[in-house]
């Protein structure tokens, strides 16, 4: 029995301390004796005892509250309480705080070695327990902490401009892609500040507003040295926001070069095809022609009309995308309805659809460019007409909110493939089901947006196939408040 171990005996009794010693070093504890509760805390704090035994009522004071608070400095002490006689509840109460065991007498030498011996091999087994679930722990600490090593040197590498707000908008993570964007020295603190102070861009300010509720997955953000954003926002539950930002500048220089380039092209093409038509008008004046030679100058003229519409479409479309109608006036909608539906009236006759127009009694202003609204409106009623077949139903509703307008433009057409839906408001993209015989450019809808996004609003179709198509156009309205 090798037993160093150190057992410190709190006992007031004389004789009972001296059958706890000769017990104890019969079998090779070494003990030690703690006269009173002061040289109790100070034993305690030198050595640190395999075994603390106390007796009741040690030193005048109640020995449960010896041992609870004993137990609250050193919660791993094993503590064994001597009682002057049995107690179920005292026992009860010492197990219940944590003391190992109790002894009462009659004391017998073995009794007191038996008992100690099993509190010393409890508390090695709680001991070795405690010892593997702390190990355990602290390995899988240490793997979350390597995890979230390796997260943040992610973060911290990657091109990308990450910025992570909670929810009151303070800026809980800025990644050194972002802090380059946005011109942050390095070492500036800004970790907890309001986003608004470290960063007041309007853009990003917009962005993080508009996506409280909703991811708003793409936006841009632009600097005024030409640098453009790509960014994304999305909420994350319990943190805030996350936005990444991509550097789409190149792209957007390849854009503008790729549009110039269709500007000059289609702006060339326009004399020549002005010319062909005018003299392929003026042929049958100059002599004689026959039928067959007047179904190909028909033909000809067909032909050379839809290349000008194309060429008439791509110029319209350089144009609005390059913003060359920023000039906004307040524009009377009802009156470019009407006037729209006027000049498309002969069409819906001709084919006999069937016309719902659902105005609200007061149509609000709105401020935009009357001259976009109504290509825009032809353009999505045109489409209206063409797509559905004889007889079928068109419908124009609108609706008035306090700070905008709902235009819906529904037809009971063939629909759009849910697979062509995302690119339909591409240039020259047409869906897979475009009716033989219907004609155009895949520019209609291109211009549309664009015209759209030039009035701060969305657009975006819900359609059925074989069912029929919606159009939802959303306008921002003109508020005096807002200044618009
Ligand atoms: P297009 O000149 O081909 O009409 P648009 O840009 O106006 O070009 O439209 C793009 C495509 O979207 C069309 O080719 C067609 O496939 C689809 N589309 C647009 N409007 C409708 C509609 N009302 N019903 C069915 N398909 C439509």
């Amino acid at each position: 029995m090798p037993k160093s171990d150190l057992i410190l005996c709190a006992l007031d009794d004389q004789q009972i301390l001296q059958l706890f010693e000769r017990a104890l070093t019969a079998v090779s504890y070494q003990v030690a004796i703690a006269r009173d509760r002061a040289a109790l805390d100070k034993s305690l704090q030198e050595s640190s005892p395999a075994l603390v035994i106390i007796s009741q009522n040690f030193d005048g004071a109640n020995e449960l509250e010896i041992a609870a608070s004993m137990l609250d400095r050193f919660p791993t002490q094993p503590v064994l309480l001597l009682l002057l006689k049995e107690s179920p509840e005292i026992v009860k109460k010492a197990i219940h705080i944590g003391v190992s065991d109790c002894l009462y007498a009659p004391l017998r030498v073995e009794d007191i070695t038996k008992t100690v011996e099993n509190s010393i091999k409890r508390a090695d087994r709680i001991g070795d327990y405690t010892r593997r679930e702390v190990k355990r722990t602290t390995a899988s600490l240490q793997h979350r902490l390597d995890e979230l090593q390796k997260l943040d040197t992610i973060v911290e590498h990657i091109e990308d401009g990450v910025i992570i707000v909670d929810e009151q908008s303070n800026l809980l993570l800025i990644n050194p892609a972002a802090r380059r964007a946005f011109g942050i020295w390095q070492d500036e603190v800004i970790n907890g500040k309001p986003v608004s102070e470290v960063l007041p861009h309007p853009d990003l300010r917009i962005l993080l507003s508009e996506s409280v509720n909703t991811p708003v997955p793409h936006n841009e953000i632009t600097f005024e040295d030409g640098r453009v954003l790509s960014a994304q926002c999305t909420p994350i539950p319990r943190i805030g926001l996350a936005v990444t930002m991509q550097d789409i500048t190149y792209l957007k220089q390849i854009d503008r070069l790729k549009n110039e380039f269709v500007h000059t092209v289609s702006h060339d093409l326009r004399s020549p095809l002005t010319a062909i038509l005018g003299y392929v008008d003026l042929l049958d004046r100059v002599g004689p022609v026959n039928d067959q030679q007047h179904e190909f100058i028909h033909r000809i003229q067909n032909s050379v009309q839809s290349i000008t519409a194309l060429v008439n479409d791509l110029l319209e479309l350089g144009r609005i995308e390059a913003g060359f109608d920023s000039q906004k006036e307040v524009v009377p909608l009802e009156g470019i309805i009407r006037y729209a539906l006027e000049t498309l009236g002969g069409q819906i006759s001709d084919k006999k659809l069937n016309l719902h127009l659902n105005l609200p009694a007061e149509i609000p202003q709105l401020r935009g460019n009357p001259i976009r609204l109504r290509q825009l409106l032809d353009n999505l009623i045109g489409n209206a007409i063409k797509y559905t077949p004889e007889g079928g139903e068109i419908t124009i509703d609108m609706e008035a909110q306090s700070d905008q307008v709902i235009l819906r433009i529904s037809d009971t057409g063939p629909g759009i493939p849910p697979a062509d839906q995302p690119h339909i408001f591409e240039k020259f993209y047409r869906a897979s089901n475009v009716p033989k015989g219907v004609g155009g450019s895949g520019l209609g809808l291109a211009i549309v947006k664009s015209i759209v996004e030039n009035h701060q609003g969305r657009i975006w179709v819900e359609s059925l196939l074989g069912q029929g198509s919606t159009f939802t156009v959303v306008l921002p309205l003109f508020t005096q408040a807002a200044g618009q």
